[in-house]
């Protein structure tokens, strides 16, 4: 059974695979959107992961056949109600980039004591214009002081998961992706995917 995901993201289309193998290899096979490039993007208007990751699922369900899914995902801090949240990719301006949000972040969190944080995934699947699931989850971690490790992308050098006593910089992808918000939304995604075949 094929699937489409609404990325152009090939870390993203990995980790699905690399999930996919784990529940049943060789049933799913995951492509992207085809010709998602050249499709105009919808505005990310949602003030939630859901409402964004619904809106992308459905607007892109209309481009193809087949099930398509989406996803919408970031950090949100205790301290600072949710924020970054939905504006994580955007949180030190448009296009920043993710050394300029890390700075940014610990330059609003420099006095704050309760360091608390959790990344939360959404993941929407749609067919036709409609939607027909949708799955989340998150992990919580704490923030630190200063980005440790150069693995990942985004906040993780400065997130620090306990249970593996170190950040998700510097965890293994794979490691990482057993116990991370989009893997863990994935996977819930993945055997509804294959309860529906
Ligand atoms: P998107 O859902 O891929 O657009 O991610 C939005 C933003 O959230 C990213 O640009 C990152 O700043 C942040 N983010 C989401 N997931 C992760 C993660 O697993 N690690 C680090 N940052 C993340």
């Amino acid at each position: 059974m094929t699937v489409y995901f609404a990325t152009t993201n090939p870390g993203k289309l990995r980790e699905f695979n690399l999930i996919a193998a784990h529940h049943g290899a060789g049933l799913l096979e995951v492509l992207s959107v085809p010709g998602l490039k050249e499709i105009q993007p919808p505005e990310e208007t949602g003030t939630t992961f859901a409402a964004n990751a619904e809106l992308k699922a459905v607007y892109y369900s209309t481009f193809t056949g087949g099930l398509v899914f989406a996803d919408d995902s970031g950090l949100a801090v205790d301290a600072l109600n949710g924020e970054p949240g939905v504006f994580s990719a955007r949180y030190a301006g448009e296009h920043a980039t993710d050394a300029a949000n890390n700075a940014r972040l610990l330059d609003v969190m420099k006095q704050e004591k309760n360091r608390r944080a959790r990344f939360v995934c959404a993941m929407a699947v749609a067919k036709s214009g409609e939607l027909l699931a949708l799955f989340q989850d998150d992990v919580e971690g704490v923030l630190l002081h200063e980005p440790r490790g150069s693995n990942g992308f985004g906040y993780d050098p400065l997130f620090f998961y306990p249970p593996f006593h170190c950040t998700f910089g510097e965890a293994e992808p794979e490691r990482k992706l057993l116990v991370s918000h989009r893997g863990k939304a994935m996977e819930k995604m993945i055997c509804w995917i294959l309860a529906q075949a």
